[in-house]
């Protein structure tokens, strides 16, 4: 049962996603008891927000490896786990050779077992934060209020886990979905729910993983794909930013950078996903032998009705326009709006405390903090996509976990609870162990896509 009454606590994470699920398995690990942790966010799971994207775009594995788990401490990773459930030793052979994908319900079951044993949702208050006032006590803290500005709770630290910002089209299709609600139905984002009509004809826009998913999906509805992209297909490379990036030496070397090289080098190395997977390829082969796939190179800059449903018109900026192409529908691999100033709660931060914001993102300090309002005996920081500017792959299950873990560490640091010892934490991470594995036993084992 979710918290009915607002409540003092050492820890607040503002958010119910992957992330307060790392803050809290974290700080329970350390030694913070239920009580001095609260999660504020509608969401009863934390898996809900991904689960739901995940299954519109019929995502069955992840783009991440083995390390992407739940469990607070890193041993044993997820192949390890899967091999120990399944007595097999497949996903330990695949994880040595960089193929091994952790199945999407197995990773979800995982984090319900974590979620659960630790009666995360003990600790949740159903509400969304609307305002955070700081208030320099002492003890410095923070005063939460929900969006009606009730009071919530206060906290000593906070972390905003607040997920991606909304959907975004682009300009040609947004001004049409806004003008007329019959091409509207016809436009829809590859994260959002859809069919395919086997005898219709699709553009899908992009070509990241969103993009190359929903091709797939299009081609085994029957249906004919027109993969539309505006430049090159994006280089072979299957997590969001380079694999150094995602360990320790060469997050330090990034924030070694200052704020605008950091910027400027996430620009190149920042792209979409577009991973070289068997069944894909397979499928889309398959598709193109038939006629059914085409790939243009174009961006769409005008929408109408047609006799299949639109009509629209794709121009190149390289050479001759491709023109008129009728087609039943839409699809929008183009993902979210990455401005933090997009997240409302933000928006009203940055206005209100003069926080320092360029191309869209905070001017975050290189522990995440927010500046002008973090420090060290009470902080607040930022994780997920809107912490990317310091941790480049922030947005991913590794990300999350590393800043997480880091501060959870400052608030042990500034504020330490009675610690758990040594054992006690050993025998923590080896009972969800336990129960994890025999979770992923029941889940039908994923088809790896490598
Ligand atoms: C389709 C898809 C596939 C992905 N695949 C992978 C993968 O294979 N590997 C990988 O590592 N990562 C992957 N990711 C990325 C990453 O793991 C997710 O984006 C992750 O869910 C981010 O977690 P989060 O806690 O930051 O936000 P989310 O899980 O998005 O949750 C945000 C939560 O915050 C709540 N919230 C927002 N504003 C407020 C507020 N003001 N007050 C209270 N609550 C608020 C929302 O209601 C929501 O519950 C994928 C993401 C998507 C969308």
């Amino acid at each position: 049962m979710p918290l009915r009454q607002p409540r003092d606590s050492t820890i607040a994470v503002v958010g119910a996603g992957f992330g307060p699920l790392f803050v809290y398995a974290t700080a329970a690990y350390l030694g913070f008891a239920p009580e001095e942790v609260t999660i504020y966010g509608p969401s009863p799971s934390p898996v809900g927000t991904y689960q739901q994207f995940a299954y519109n775009l019929g995502q069955t594995v992840l783009r991440s490896e083995s390390e992407s788990h739940f469990l607070p401490a890193d041993w044993p990773t997820f192949a390890q786990l899967d091999a120990w459930s399944r007595k097999s030793p497949a996903p330990l052979y695949r994880s040595v050779t960089r193929k091994y994908n952790p199945g999407v319900p197995e990773i979800l079951s995982e984090a319900g077992v974590v979620a659960r044993r630790l009666n995360w949702d003990g600790s949740r208050v159903p509400r969304r934060v609307g305002w955070l006032q700081r208030d320099d006590g002492p003890p410095a803290h923070f005063v939460l209020y929900d969006e009606d500005a009730k009071l919530i709770g206060r906290a000593k630290h906070v972390m905003l886990a607040l997920g991606h910002g909304p959907l975004q089209f682009p300009p040609a299709l947004a001004r049409a979905k806004a003008d007329d609600p019959e091409i509207d139905e016809r436009i829809v984002q590859a994260y959002a729910p859809k069919a395919y009509h086997p005898a219709g004809r699709y553009i899908v826009i992009g070509s990241g993983i969103a993009s190359i998913n929903e091709w797939a999906n299009a081609l085994d509805a029957g249906a004919k794909v027109v993969a539309l992209r505006r430049s090159e297909a994006p280089d072979e490379q299957d997590l969001n930013v380079p694999r150094c990036l995602f360990e320790a030496l060469g997050i330090d070397v990034f924030q070694g950078l200052s704020f605008d090289e950091r910027v400027a080098f996430l620009g190149k190395v920042l792209r979409g996903t577009s991973p070289k997977r068997r069944s894909w390829q397979e499928r889309v082969e398959h598709g193109r032998a038939e006629g059914r796939f085409e790939e243009v190179i174009g961006e769409i800059d005008q929408v109408e009705r047609g006799p299949a449903g639109l009509r629209v018109h794709i121009m190149s900026r390289k050479g001759e326009d491709p023109g008129w192409v009728d087609v039943t529908g839409v699809v929008a691999g183009t993902g979210f709006v990455k401005s933090a100033l997009a997240l409302p709660l933000l928006r009203r931060l940055v206005e209100f405390y003069d926080i320092p914001v360029a191309d869209g993102r905070i001017k975050l300090k290189v522990n995440c903090g927010v500046p002008g309002l973090d420090r060290p005996d009470s902080r607040l920081c930022m994780m997920g996509l809107t912490a990317n500017s310091v941790i480049p792959h922030g947005d991913t299950i590794a990300g999350l976990k590393y800043i997480g873990r880091r501060f959870v560490g400052d608030c042990y640091r500034a504020d330490p609870p009675k610690p758990r010892r040594f054992p006690g934490r050993l025998s923590m991470q080896i009972s969800l162990a336990h129960d994890s594995a025999k979770a992923i036993r029941r889940v039908r084992r994923t088809e790896q896509l490598a």
